[in-house]
């Protein structure tokens, strides 16, 4: 399995960035206005049309086989849900691959290949014609379609930028201290406190209180608490107000051969009276649409001004997630319902309160990892809750109390 996925990682990479240049950033050159939501599916033996609510900035296909698989990915798309499956699909999921591009899978009966296609005239379906095929490599080449011309995007204007340096993304960030028993047979928790440095997260509307600021005494809090069981060693991503991107987060954790990775965020919501704790573990396709907004939302943390700062997004392995990533995926879930359990009582949770979605900072195939939304920044009682020392030490508990039974389980499993 692995070995296809690697190897069309390396057939689908792109020329990398050149990151040593100087690159404008600015959030005042926002991406043009075009977007589309996938608002329809159909499929047959011979036809894929995809429909859209908006007219979308191009689309790009490709084959998979093992299981057989065709996959499209909209730019400037966001994903809906499902679809209709017929004859050769056997069935349809869509994700949110990242901020900018919905990704839609076709599971299919027997191999097959997108012969061809095209958008409307309006631009807001795209037909592609199927025929299934006997052998064919595992990658068939990336077909690339476009809107009519009149729809395209202009190129951002960089009029307004302002020019920032930035570096490259650090393979070798310095490795954080780890608290707690010597012991290195005790398990490593990772706390990550989410954002930081030049990226705030929400601002919340009241008091203008900013996520990577909550957040922060939130995991240091749960990290204090931990370490006051003496049962468990603990290491936080960052203890200082810094920007890491997502694959340096996870990245730690690895390095650190850590147990069990709790990535910890405020939520933001339209609606202000959404509030409460939820609970992510990783999927290929989000649960509903809200987790595919967060998912968007969270991930662009990676992004300034169009450049993928954390670079592993430009390959395939995002939503498609590899076999040996179930296990991981299994002990993750686990977790995100122990958490529940256990820090209920400490903890306000929403209804149905774990979620999945396609979050890079989740993606070490090793690691069982989980992203903790606090409460919303959007709510004023959850604001009030969340800076305050107690509602962080409420939280913090929640947490550590599910931590020790996670391990205890693990130990009586033993
Ligand atoms: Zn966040």
């Amino acid at each position: 399995m692995n070995f296809h996925w690697t190897n069309m990682a390396d057939a689908l990479h792109k020329a990398s960035m050149p990151f040593a240049a100087i690159i404008a950033s600015s959030l005042l050159t926002l991406n043009p206005a075009i977007a589309g939501s996938v608002s329809r599916i159909d499929s047959n033996d011979s036809q894929i049309i995809v429909s859209f609510d908006g007219v979308v900035e191009g689309a790009s296909t490709f084959s998979l086989m093992g299981p057989d698989r065709i996959a499209i990915d909209v730019k400037g798309g966001i994903a809906g849900r499902g679809g209709r499956a017929m004859g050769i699909v056997k069935s349809v999921r869509q994700g949110q691959y990242d901020s900018n591009t919905a990704r839609i899978v076709f599971d299919l009966d027997r191999p097959a290949v997108i012969t061809g296609g095209g958008f409307s005239a309006d631009g807001k379906s795209l037909t592609l014609s199927l025929k299934s095929s006997g052998a064919y490599p595992f990658i068939t080449s990336r077909k690339s379609f476009l809107p009519p011309a009149q729809f395209r995007a202009e190129p951002p204007k960089n009029s307004y930028s302002v020019k920032v340096p930035l570096g490259k993304p650090q393979d070798t960030v310095t490795l954080p201290k780890i608290s707690g028993p010597k012991n290195s047979n005790r398990p490593l928790v990772v706390i990550d406190a989410g954002h930081g440095g030049h990226d705030p997260g929400t601002v919340s509307p009241h008091g203008g209180k900013y996520e990577k600021n909550v957040v922060l005494a939130i995991a240091k809090a749960v990290r204090d608490q931990l370490l006051a069981s003496g049962r468990v060693r603990v290491a936080l991503t960052r203890d200082t107000d810094k920007f890491l991107v997502l694959e340096e987060r996870y990245g730690i954790a690895r390095r650190l051969d850590a147990d069990l990775f709790i990535s910890i965020h405020a939520d933001a919501a339209g609606n202000e009276a959404a509030s409460g704790a939820t609970v992510y573990t990783l999927s290929e396709v989000a649960s509903d649409r809200e987790a595919a907004k967060l998912a968007a939302r969270e991930n662009r943390a990676n992004i300034i001004n169009g450049i993928n700062l954390g670079g592993a997004n430009q390959e395939v392995s995002s939503i498609l997630i590899d076999l040996t990533q179930r296990e991981t995926l299994n002990v993750s879930a686990d977790f995100a319902k122990l958490l529940i359990r256990e820090g209920e009582r400490a903890i306000k949770f929403r209804t149905n309160p774990h979620r999945f979605a396609s979050l890079v900072v989740l993606k070490a195939p090793d690691t069982p990892s989980v992203l903790f939304e606090s409460g919303y920044l959007t709510n004023k009682d959850d604001v009030a809750l969340l800076i305050s020392r107690s509602g962080q030490g409420k939280v913090a508990r929640g947490i550590a109390n599910a931590v020790e039974a996670h391990f205890a389980r693990k130990l009586a499993q033993r």
